[in-house]
């Protein structure tokens, strides 16, 4: 990414895009909220992002998460994780991140859980990441493991979910890409109605499937291409 003149372009040109995404299925458009992923861009990216109003800055890695936001001069905004976590850099993780969106097996369940005792964090946000598409190559839980989880978060002492979220299949498939984010809000839905909690977040859509996510019922789309170019 070259300049702050050309993200401020970016982002007009996306706020665009997703009013009209918006308006074609009648939804208010702040119910749809903007992560600037900024991952392999330098820290700059964030500053840009968090002085155009964006709040949400998502990250790929625990690392580099770590080593750009304590180099944020001014307000950091609320940084979050959204690759895969190994569990020894899960407590990396803590210390760094404000939420946590890859939440996907027990064992994580667990370490976070301990090490958020350990940090005397309490009700640290997570996400559950469900690979809906049963993607072999993807990251998330099977959504017939989604219900154990959900209890096991449920129970532990420190974490707080607070909903779903998945990557879209990667396919020409428009048809293919809107089932799977169908069923990510059907299966939050479902899970809403039987523990009995509020899931509120719906973090899906990314550059190229933003529109068929915000129709499907996104919450939160994780942008980085449209707005910082390409990695
Ligand atoms: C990189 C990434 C994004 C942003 O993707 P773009 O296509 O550049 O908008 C969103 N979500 C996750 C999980 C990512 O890894």
């Amino acid at each position: 990414m070259n300049s702050e003149k050309q993200f401020l372009e970016n982002l007009a040109h996306l706020r665009e895009r997703i009013k009209s995404a918006c308006d074609r299925c009648h939804r208010p458009v702040d119910e749809v909220e903007l992560m600037a992923v900024t991952k392999t861009h330098p820290v700059q990216a964030a500053r840009w992002a968090v002085a155009a109003g964006l709040e949400r800055i998502g990250e790929n890695r625990v690392q580099e998460a770590a080593q750009k936001r304590p180099q944020m001069a001014g307000p950091a905004g609320l940084w979050e994780l959204i690759g895969p976590l190994q569990s020894n850099k899960a407590r990396l993780a803590l210390e760094t991140v404000d939420r946590i969106q890859t939440v996907d097996r027990l064992k994580l369940v667990r370490v976070l859980d301990r090490l958020c005792g350990e940090l005397g964090r309490d009700a640290f946000p997570v996400l559950l990441q469900v690979n809906v598409g049963e993607d072999p190559a993807k990251h998330g839980c099977r959504a017939d493991e989604a219900d154990r989880l959900v209890d096991a978060i449920r129970h532990s002492g420190h974490l707080k979910l607070e909903g779903l979220m998945t990557i879209g299949e990667l396919t020409d498939d428009e048809k293919r890409i809107r089932a799977t984010f169908a069923r990510l809000r059907n299966l939050r839905d479902r899970l809403e109605h039987e523990w009995e909690i509020p899931l509120p977040v719906l973090s899906m859509g990314m550059t190229d499937d933003l529109e068929l996510a915000i129709e499907e019922g996104s919450t939160l789309i994780r942008v980085g291409t449209a707005l910082f170019g390409s990695r």
